[in-house]
């Protein structure tokens, strides 16, 4: 059966040593409880190194928040999948709509970075969502079935099979407002349906698909208790260790 995954991201919060004095502390945490999910740490790339030296493999995954469209060479500040993968880092989150917003990524871009975040044996964590003025006018199973279909549909059934989805509404992240159970089990079950109709049911059936925006200990159980809710993909929540540890204990 498909994986359940707490993932956080930290985005761009903590310096270097309040990085790893974070993810310590999760370790520490989880090797006194022991999960019943993955964990992954979404950390900035400075981070990535040390938090993989810093927790066990076995508990916590590490994920980048980002690659590289390209392979390598003159590209200033841009890292790449493979440096990514030489850190020990295992996942890539890709498609966040703040990247999608403030970066100018679109889904061909996101497409590549798909491709080369496989190519180096990287699990991408693939966000989609729609913003509010989409929900509004009904248009968010249209605009997520697009982003998908874009991004990710050139793929073969094998290489799908290694895709963690997280599906992020835009007017939950960082608000404080969360989908209530029944939207995001809907919208999971469209995601569902929708993959099932490319790749078959098994495929979808596989995939685990994540919920993001404004999940907090308080309401992650009543989230993940819906079927095709396969955890979080947390931001603010994740920065201490305690409110991440109340999310990862909802399973
Ligand atoms: P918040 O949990 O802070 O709403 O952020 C969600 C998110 O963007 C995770 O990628």
């Amino acid at each position: 059966m498909r994986q359940n995954i707490v993932a956080g991201n930290w985005k761009m919060n903590n310096t270097l040593e309040e990085g790893v004095a974070l993810a310590k502390e999760v370790n520490e945490i989880l090797k006194a409880n022991k999960p019943n999910c993955q964990v992954v740490l979404g950390a900035p790339f400075i981070h990535l190194t040390e938090v993989v030296k810093t927790v066990d493999a076995e508990l916590v995954g590490v994920a980048a928040q980002n690659c590289a469209d390209k392979v390598s060479g003159a590209y200033t500040g841009e890292v790449s999948a493979s440096m990514v993968k030489s850190t020990g880092a295992q996942y890539v989150i890709l498609g966040h709509s703040e990247r999608r917003a403030y970066y100018g990524e679109t889904n061909a871009i996101l497409k590549e970075k798909t491709d080369l975040t496989l190519a180096n044996g990287l699990t991408p964590i693939f966000c989609i969502g729609e913003v509010l003025e989409e929900r509004e006018s009904g248009k968010h199973f249209e605009v997520v079935k697009e982003q998908i279909e874009e991004a990710l549909f050139h793929l073969s059934a094998e290489e799908f099979g290694k895709v963690v989805l997280a599906y992020e509404p835009v007017w939950a992240i960082g608000t404080g407002k969360t989908a209530s159970p029944e939207q995001a089990q809907e919208i999971h079950a469209f995601i569902r349906q929708t993959l099932a109709n490319k790749y078959g049911a098994e495929v979808a059936n596989e995939t685990s698909i994540l919920y993001g925006g404004s999940c907090k200990p308080s309401n992650a159980k009543e989230l993940f208790a819906n079927p095709d809710v396969d955890g979080g993909l947390i931001g603010g929540a994740s920065l201490k260790a305690e409110d991440f540890h109340g999310i990862i204990a909802a399973f």
